[in-house]
């Protein structure tokens, strides 16, 4: 595919996942290399942008609404690819895929249904790529997600592309996002 001939600026990302699973991380990661040991849960949505040889990306956020699951349609609407994270070291983190998978499906079902708003995501193809964070706690054995059963998950949801990052150490993240404008862009 030749992404030299694509003349969109700026690609909707959502990020949804579990509380503490690493999503604002991952992005601070991506966008400034950086990463911050504390955590603090999200207050307002991020908005924040990257510009790559691709494209420039949109990354949205949750806004530290994880437990509610209370995050409006808007803060799906025009969505390019959704991001689904968990933290392999956290057995619960990756039960709740198939939820944030399922809210969001519903969602964007929603927002194609509505009249308010003519949003062409197709909710049977709609791309998705998921990350297993924190691998770097690998080594302390404490990984609690086999590679085997997340690749499973993701090859019977229509075979969503998986990645294995730590956002910590910068492993594996730009690869990760890399795949999600590819897929996001290979979906217009
Ligand atoms: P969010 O709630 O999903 O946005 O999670 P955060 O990005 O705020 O991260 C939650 C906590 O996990 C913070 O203390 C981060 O520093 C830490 N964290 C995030 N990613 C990693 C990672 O890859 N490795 C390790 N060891 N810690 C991480
Ligand atoms: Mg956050």
């Amino acid at each position: 595919m030749d992404f030299s001939m694509k003349r969109r600026t700026l690609l909707k990302v959502i990020v949804l996942g579990d509380g503490g699973v690493g999503k604002t991380s991952l992005m601070n990661q991506y966008v400034y290399n950086k990463f911050n040991p504390q955590y603090k849960a999200t207050i307002g949505a991020d908005f924040v942008t990257k510009e790559l040889q691709i494209d420039d990306k949109l990354i949205w956020d949750t806004a530290g609404q994880e437990r509610f699951q209370s995050l409006g349609s808007a803060f799906y609407r025009g969505a390019d690819c959704c991001v689904l994270v968990f933290d392999v070291n956290i057995q619960r983190s990756f039960e709740m895929l198939s939820n944030w998978h399922e809210e969001f499906l519903k969602q964007v079902q929603r927002l194609i249904t509505s009249h308010d708003s003519a949003d062409p995501s197709d909710p049977e193809s709609f791309p998705f790529v998921v990350i297993g964070n924190k691998i770097d706690l690998d080594c302390g054995n404490s990984r609690m997600v086999p590679v085997e059963k997340a690749r499973d998950w993701c090859a019977s949801r229509g075979n969503i592309p998986y990645f294995e990052t730590s956002a910590k150490e910068g492993y594996n993240v730009d690869e990760a996002f890399l795949c999600v404008a590819k897929t996001a862009v290979a979906c217009e």
